[in-house]
């Protein structure tokens, strides 16, 4: 299909190493079909990231051969925390460690360098906006979803009519730090998880790649003292290695990701009672995880959500599709959106 000369919007995913970018036209298609990327340079401070932003938007423009002039806005986003509007915390954070960071506008500076409204979203909102209208397509304004999207961290967002909820400071939907029933989710001689927030018990803690190098693997090991990963360099390396070992079958790594499937589900759970979405998803590197485990592992997140019948006949669970550019695909719906609701 042609795009025609009909405007476009721009969608800019930065992460802590690469900018990832892609155009969606004002039919809602998208003109990139693969993961574009370049340097974000984000540890040499803002003047530089912004400058790198600048040239990712120039570089997508002459790839996909759109001239400047039709583009109608930009979409962002960049890990948090950051205000709803684009501010970054005062207290810096693990992406934005260079002091000039701190209370930095990225929103507003990046919308200055272009001369184009940009429209901001933290990574986790706009992931979980592409899995919404990617997975509900023309209904995506009548449905509600939530997506738990599972890396280093716990990412995510609740949507809502087709809307991110953002709430009054923008730190809503950040589900990694809903705190979890742990009764009969814990082995009786199993540790409380600890979070890097500070709490414990929440979401994160059990479901993430930090949850298992920092609390689940420590303790599953001393229950399979023979376990070969007991003899891992590091519990980091080792904690890397449990995936391939669960799509493997290995018994252990088994355990550990049934215990976090529960977690998830008992996070829909609280989801199901406070917004009862029509969407279920779940993101992350379970996605690409081989299509056996993969299964499994969303059927676990299944059982253990625990809906009234009414509510099983309405909603869905999914898996979240293309998630290294759902970043950069959100943060262009939400620009798109803002067009034509403007
Ligand atoms: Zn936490």
């Amino acid at each position: 299909m042609q795009s025609g000369d009909s405007w476009v919007v721009v969608g800019l995913d930065n992460g802590g190493n690469k900018n990832n970018a892609t155009v969606l036209d004002a039919s809602g298609k998208f003109l990139v079909d693969e993961l574009l990327e370049s340097p974000s340079r984000v540890t040499e401070g803002p003047d530089v990231a912004v400058a790198a932003l600048v040239d990712t938007f120039e570089d997508i423009l002459r790839r996909t051969g759109i001239s400047r002039d039709r583009v109608r806005g930009v979409g962002l986003d960049t890990p948090g925390p950051a205000s709803a509007d684009g501010v970054i915390s005062s207290k810096g954070s693990t992406n934005f460690a260079h002091p000039g960071w701190r209370s930095y506008d990225f929103r507003g500076a990046l919308e200055k360098k272009l001369g184009l409204p940009v429209v901001y979203n933290n990574d986790g909102n706009a992931a979980a906006l592409y899995a919404h209208y990617e997975l509900f397509g023309p209904l995506a304004h009548q449905r509600g979803s939530i997506s738990a999207i599972i890396g280093t961290g716990f990412g995510g967002g609740v949507i809502e009519k087709g809307e991110v909820v953002k709430g009054a400071a923008g730190m809503a939907g950040e589900l990694g730090h809903v705190h979890i029933p742990t009764h009969g989710l814990l082995e009786p001689d199993q540790p409380v998880p600890h979070c890097n927030c500070g709490f414990d018990g929440d979401a994160e803690s059990f479901a993430s790649l930090t949850g298992i190098e920092k609390n689940l693997l420590p303790y599953w090991l001393t229950r399979y003292p023979g376990h070969e990963l007991n003899r891992a360099e590091s519990v980091a390396k080792a904690a890397k290695l449990v995936r391939a070992y669960g799509e493997a079958g290995d018994e252990m790594a088994l355990k550990i990701f049934a215990q976090q499937a529960k977690a998830i589900g008992r996070l829909f759970t609280i989801a199901a009672n406070f917004t009862d979405p029509d969407g279920y998803f779940l993101g992350g590197g379970v996605v690409e995880a081989a299509p056996a485990f993969r299964d499994w592992y969303l059927a676990k997140v299944r059982e253990n959500t625990a809906l009234r019948e009414e509510q099983v006949r309405a909603s869905r669970f999914e898996m979240v599709p293309h998630l290294d550019m759902a970043g950069a695909r959100g943060a262009a719906i939400a620009a798109l959106e803002r067009i034509h609701t403007r």
